[in-house]
């Protein structure tokens, strides 16, 4: 089972001071700063995921690359700029996503090849309209026939996309994207990109279905899967499942959750094999806009504030260094969420943390260099490091999976 890695140019800077919180001021951006596979001992991912509409720009908005990234990536290939080592495979897409509230899809698919032409993907998945509804039991007619159109259209474009993949002799892997809104319509997807001659086919619009929907759907297409097709699970991770998707065909997928959930999750942040936590809250009273708001309206002192804020963090290393008991952090952390007006208490969920010190069992580089530091939630330099800790947990558990009973190729 393959995991691939969605590209939203995240990456952390190597000299970044954590005690002064300060960059470097000689560092430039991208140039200088790493990846999760080139700060991590082993690569935590079988390949990367880059959508035309992060590098590009879409209809929704610019993309995450400025222009002189972007130019960059044209100019170097997506190989050299991302610095990856040869194991590491690239798989390009549109980012469907991104245009779902349009009729068609915004692009052609010469752009959506120029663009893979031009940046030296590996693989590239046709161009697709996400359809999002499903419903069951409704088989191959539509409930709504803006779904049916949407699939078509998707079908029509991965025709164009082969034909055209072949007729220009670009190097590329084309992968055939399947929509659907139900068990029947997304098999009969699959069958009709078969039938056109793909071997590879990514299966979109399946982030809000359930696991066991995703799992009806996977036995529908089992039914009518050529013994030599691949598929791929855009936007799933769902690792609990993954041995039943391995046993269906499936055979890569890609997310952000592991990385995400470091610091957007309410309290999945700091992920183990068996468990997961919750990262320490110190933020940082000039970047907090509720704090700033606070401090400007004479609410909560500014000096207060710093003074907190600072024996919070000389705590929680004094903590980590073995000359602090748990209770003595656990109280100044409930001081700072009382001065920083903390809509609910995380004292409890810390203590858990503290006491389970899990980053001190971590072997991934960055804990054992950073220790307590990428458990801190507080700026994008610690919360990125400890979402590339949960790529590397991530790894872990896929490299435990069970081979699944009856799979028909192997999943390494
Ligand atoms: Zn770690």
């Amino acid at each position: 089972m393959k995991f691939y890695f969605p590209d939203s140019q995240d990456l952390v800077s190597p000299t970044y001071d954590f005690y002064r919180d300060e960059y470097s001021p000689l560092r430039v951006r991208q140039r200088d700063d790493l990846y999760a596979h080139e700060v991590l001992a082993g690569t935590p991912y079988d390949g990367i995921l880059v959508s035309k509409a992060i590098v590009d720009g879409s209809i929704s908005g610019a993309g995450k690359y400025s222009e002189s990234q972007r130019a960059r990536i044209y100019r170097l290939g997506v190989r050299k700029y991302f610095r990856l080592p040869d194991s590491v495979e690239t798989l390009g897409d549109n980012g469907a996503f991104n245009y779902v509230q349009e009729k068609v899809p915004p692009v052609t698919v010469e752009e959506t090849i120029d663009f893979y032409e031009g940046c030296g993907f590996d693989a590239g998945v046709s161009v697709d309209h996400i359809i999002f509804g499903y419903e069951s039991d409704s088989g191959l007619e539509a409930p709504n026939p803006e779904w049916a159109e949407r699939r078509l259209l998707t079908l029509h474009m991965a025709e164009d996309f082969f034909g055209s993949v072949a007729r220009r002799g670009a190097r590329l892997v084309p992968v055939g994207a399947a929509q659907g809104w139900s068990p029947a319509s997304y098999a009969d997807s699959v069958k009709q990109l078969q039938a056109i001659g793909y071997s590879r086919i990514a299966l979109g619009g399946m982030v809000p279905l359930k696991t066991h929907e995703i799992i009806e759907c996977l036995t529908a297409i089992d039914d009518i899967r050529a013994p030599a097709t691949q598929l791929h699970l855009l936007g799933i991770t769902r690792v609990d499942s993954m041995a039943d998707f391995a046993g269906l065909g499936v055979t890569s997928f890609d997310s952000t959750s592991a990385f995400r959930q470091a610091f957007m999750d309410d309290r999945r942040n700091f992920h183990t094999v068996d468990a997961d936590f919750v990262a320490i809250r110190v933020p940082q009273v000039g970047g907090n806009s509720v704090l700033k708001r606070n401090i400007l309206a004479g609410v909560v002192s500014q000096k207060d504030a710093v003074a907190t804020e600072r024996e919070c963090l000389r705590r929680i290393r004094a903590f980590d260094g073995g000359a602090t008991p748990v209770t003595s952090v656990l109280e100044v952390l409930g001081e700072y969420e009382t001065i920083t007006k903390c809509k609910k208490s995380y004292l409890d969920a810390y203590e858990r943390i503290l006491e389970a010190a899990p980053w001190k069992a971590c072997d991934c580089r960055l804990c054992q260099r950073h220790g307590i530091e990428i458990a801190i939630f507080r700026g994008t330099e610690r919360n990125k490091r400890r979402g590339f800790h949960n790529l590397s947990v991530l790894a872990k558990k896929m490299s435990r999976l069970p081979t699944p009973v009856g799979a028909r190729r192997s999943c390494g």
